[in-house]
C-alpha cells in the first residue's frame, strides 16, 4: 500500500528519470556529486534517474536549482519552450527599449520646438523695442517681455532635457539622470553638460545618451 501511494500514475517517471540524468550530466555533475550537494544519497539519485521513484517535494526546489531548470520542466521531464521563451522576452526587452528611446528623441526634439521660436521671437521683440519708434514704457515693457519669455523658455528646455534620456559620465560611463538644477545651472556645449558624477563622483563633460543600457547604440553623439 505505501509502494503504492508513492507511484504518481500522471507523471512519466521514466521520462523525468532520464531528464534529471541529462540535465546532471549537463551541469557536469556525477550522480555522487548531486547527491552530496542534496545531502541524500546516491542510491536516491540513482533511483530518481532509473525512474524507481519520484524527488519528493522537499527536496525538489533545490533539485531544480542545481540542475538549473525548474519545476514545471523536471515534473514535465523536458526543457518547456525555454528557447521560445527567451527569444519572445528579448524581443520584448528590445521593443520596449526602442519605444522608450524614441519617446526620449521626440522630448528632444519638443526641446528644439519649444527653445528655438520663443528665442526667435524673444529676439525678434528685441529688435523691434531697439529699432521702432515707441513711447519709452513701451519699449522697455516690451525688452522685459521679450527677456522673460526667452527664460521662461530656457527653462523650460533644461527642462525637457533633463527628462529625457540620460547623461553619461565620461569617466565612469556610468548613466544617470541629475536633478533638474543640476542640469540647468551646469555649464554646457549643446547637451553635453559639465556635472559631477553620481558613481564615481568625478566632473565631466557628459553627453546625452537616449537609453540607459550602454552596450546599446552609444554611438548616437560620438565622434
Ligand atoms: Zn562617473
Amino acid at each position: 500500500m505505501v509502494e503504492a501511494r508513492k507511484e504518481v500514475p500522471d507523471m512519466d517517471q521514466i521520462k523525468i528519470g532520464k531528464f534529471i540524468a541529462s540535465c546532471r550530466k549537463d551541469q557536469g555533475m556525477t550522480q555522487a556529486y548531486l547527491a552530496d550537494k542534496l545531502r541524500i544519497s546516491d542510491r536516491a539519485v540513482s533511483k530518481w534517474e532509473t525512474g524507481k521513484s519520484l524527488p519528493d517535494a522537499g527536496i525538489m526546489l533545490e533539485l531544480c536549482d542545481q540542475l538549473n531548470i525548474n519545476v514545471n520542466e523536471l515534473l514535465s521531464g523536458e526543457k518547456i519552450m525555454t528557447e521560445t521563451y527567451n527569444i519572445k522576452a528579448e524581443e520584448n526587452l528590445l521593443a520596449m527599449r526602442r519605444e522608450v528611446e524614441e519617446k526620449n528623441r521626440q522630448l528632444l526634439n519638443l526641446e528644439i520646438v519649444v527653445g528655438a521660436p520663443a528665442t526667435v521671437a524673444g529676439l525678434v521683440l528685441c529688435v523691434i523695442a531697439a529699432y521702432v519708434e515707441m513711447p519709452t514704457g513701451l519699449r522697455i515693457g516690451l525688452i522685459a517681455f521679450a527677456v522673460v519669455m526667452i527664460i521662461a523658455a530656457a527653462f523650460i528646455a533644461v527642462g525637457i532635457e533633463q527628462k529625457a534620456g540620460y547623461y553619461e559620465c565620461r569617466i565612469c560611463h556610468d548613466r544617470h539622470i541629475p536633478t533638474y538644477w543640476q542640469t540647468n545651472l551646469a555649464p554646457h556645449i549643446g547637451r553635453t553638460r559639465y556635472m559631477k558624477c553620481p558613481a564615481c563622483g568625478k566632473r565631466s563633460y557628459q553627453k546625452k545618451v537616449l537609453t540607459k543600457d550602454v552596450s546599446d547604440d552609444d554611438n548616437t553623439d560620438r565622434k
